[in-house]
């Protein structure tokens, strides 16, 4: 059996820190050590190894001639640079015509294009390319002003990358195995001479994994994610408005060997209302009164989100007289205070009498004196000079 890799034995990225080292072989010396596995010579066996692992690597020197011995790969693996990972996740293949789209959010693990050698030398993606968290979604999602105020439970369906379900994602036909990559020998990066400086590089054959697939999938052609319709569930809180977003966790598109899935995010249009006006938390609506109703005074009922209620209007109200329903208007989001409803009554003039109304109106009309004064007596006093 060839001897296991030095990094793989202590579950450290090639380009571990000293620390990170240390810390590896601690979690694994405590794990296999002969105290802790009494009479089990396997562990005691790995025991050794992860020692022994630790010893070269953390010596600076014994690293660099570790690495440099323990895989003359780049000699057959040189030539292009890590370019052959771009076409694998980031290109499209999956758009949907729908309300939704790709967008990326945070560019985690977009790695394997560009960067080469200094994103990795410099502290960029890490270890292996082939590993990819998949992207962000994002879904335009238009609701009542109603659902707004009250919350709701959505079921949104949309296409998007999603696990293959023949190879279980991992790209290779089910049966078939994954073999060593043999331009990396399954350690995921190659070296390249620079002059007297020596790279070491993402492997161009296996964007980092250490395994190629011998046959791929055929549902997939190896990608291990396949275009799917996905549901997904969303609670929507009382309080959204326009442009609130939400996210979804886990529920953006799949990841690439083994990668973490990208987060579905939820954008809100809340649509306009026939009566309600929102402002902020408060909802303003205009209801017309009878004329007879403003003077006299009564109650009447009023539409809100959350059911009727009743408003009274007191004798004498004028036109655009604005009232307040407390706690009728938008729910807070953050917990705060609820929002108002702001209605103002709109007095409306009969625009056709019957007979009747009619000798009753000049009958009041009469008793009133307004025949002789028809404008409004505080006002007809300021405006008497000019007349
Ligand atoms: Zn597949
Ligand atoms: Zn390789």
């Amino acid at each position: 059996m060839a001897k296991e890799d030095y990094y793989d034995l202590l579950g450290v990225s090639r380009d571990a820190s000293e620390a990170e080292l240390k810390k590896a072989y601690r979690k694994q010396a405590i794990k296999y050590h002969p105290d802790k596995n009494p009479g089990d010579a396997t562990a005691e066996e790995k025991f050794k190894e992860i020692s022994h692992a630790y010893e070269v690597l953390k010596d600076a020197q014994k690293r660099a001639a570790y690495d440099r011995y323990g895989h003359a790969a780049f000699e057959n693996g040189g030539g292009r640079g890590p370019g052959g990972m771009s076409g694998m996740g980031g290109g499209g293949g999956f758009h949907d015509p729908f309300d939704i789209f790709r967008e990326v959010f945070g560019g985690a693990g977009g790695g394997g294009g560009g960067g080469g050698i200094f994103e990795e030398m410099f502290g960029g993606g890490g270890s292996g390319g082939g590993v990819r968290d998949g992207s962000d979604l994002r879904y335009d999602l238009e609701i009542s002003l109603e659902d707004a105020a009250k919350g709701i439970e959505k079921e949104l369906s949309f296409r998007k990358a999603a696990t293959c379900e023949r190879c279980d994602g991992s790209g290779a036909e089910p049966g078939s195995k994954k073999v060593t990559c043999p331009t990396c020998r399954g350690v995921g990066q190659v070296q390249r001479s620079g002059g007297i400086i020596t790279f070491r590089q993402t492997c161009p054959t296996c964007g980092g994994a250490g395994t190629k697939i011998e046959k791929p999938c055929s549902r997939c052609r190896g990608e291990g994610r396949e275009s799917k319709t996905a549901k997904v569930k969303v609670r929507i809180p009382p309080g959204v408005d326009t442009g609130s977003r939400l996210r979804s966790v886990g529920n953006g598109e799949a990841g690439l060997s083994g990668g973490q899935p990208g987060d579905l995010y939820i954008v809100l249009t809340v649509k306009d209302h026939e009566i309600f006006e929102r402002q902020g938390q408060d909802l303003f609506c205009e209801i017309p009164i009878k004329f007879t109703l403003a003077v006299l005074g009564g109650t009447i009922e009023v539409p809100t989100l959350f059911g009727k209620a009743s408003l009274k209007i007191p004798p004498g109200t004028q036109s655009g007289t604005t009232f307040r329903l407390r706690a009728k208007g938008m729910p807070s989001l953050r917990g705060g205070a609820q929002g108002d409803q702001l209605v103002r009554v709109h007095v409306e003039v009969p625009k056709k009498l019957t007979d009747e109304q009619r000798s009753l109106l000049e009958e009041f009309a009469k008793v009133s004196g307004d025949a002789d004064q028809p404008t409004e007596e505080g006002w007809f006093h300021k405006a008497k000079k000019f007349f």
